[in-house]
């Protein structure tokens, strides 16, 4: 049976045994009977493939992520399907674009309103470094007020950099212990920004 894949020039042929991955399942023990591992790890495989992005997005690097969302790449692969606006109901703050002084408090307000676990992914050379605008009015670079997990250079980023990065952010998630976010190290780092 052949499917038609609109973006391949050539057809292929639909094949459910190689063509679809399941989700690998985490480290453990396994017997006749029985299968254990750690609560951290079945956590973590259920926090890394439903992930809900905040897209913060200010300038071009907004158009590549939209491209990013659109059928040919399809965020929604890596169970990202759902992007709010809420910060209270998303737990990935992707900040794509200049982020001017003016803009750097609300940025920061947002990512104070997520709740833990949080993670923040820096897209592109404005919002990681101030990109091309060495100038008074630009942030140069959003680690300056909150704490980044994950960069990704490019201006703009192409899609396939973006999904890149946001795998990486995955693999963090999926390995992070449940009580990394109570550890002294990450209290530290919110403490040296001003974050309670
Ligand atoms: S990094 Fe380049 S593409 Fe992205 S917002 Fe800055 S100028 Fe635009």
């Amino acid at each position: 049976m052949s499917r038609p894949v609109r973006f391949n020039i050539y057809q292929k042929e639909a094949d459910a045994k190689t063509a679809v991955s399941m989700t690998e399942a985490p480290e453990g023990y396994t017997g006749d009977g029985f299968f254990t591992t750690k609560l951290s790890d079945v956590v973590g495989l259920a926090r890394k493939n439903s992930i809900w992005p905040l897209p913060f997005a200010t300038s071009c690097c907004g158009i590549e992520f939209m491209a990013t969302m659109g059928s040919h790449y399809d965020l929604a692969r890596f169970g990202s399907e759902r992007v709010g606006f809420s910060p209270r109901q998303c737990d990935l703050l992707m900040v794509m674009g200049t982020i001017a002084k003016k803009m750097a408090p609300v940025l920061r307000q947002v990512y104070l309103q997520m709740a833990e676990p949080r993670w923040v992914l820096s897209m592109g050379a404005c919002a990681s470094s101030g990109g091309i605008f060495d100038t008074y009015s630009v942030l140069q670079g959003i680690d300056q007020i909150i704490p980044v997990d994950i960069y990704i250079p490019g201006c703009p980023p192409r899609p396939e950099a973006v999904l890149d990065g946001f795998m990486r952010i995955q693999e963090l998630v999926g390995q992070e212990s449940i009580r990394r976010r109570n550890s002294e190290q990450y209290k530290g780092l919110l403490e040296s920004y001003g974050i309670q």
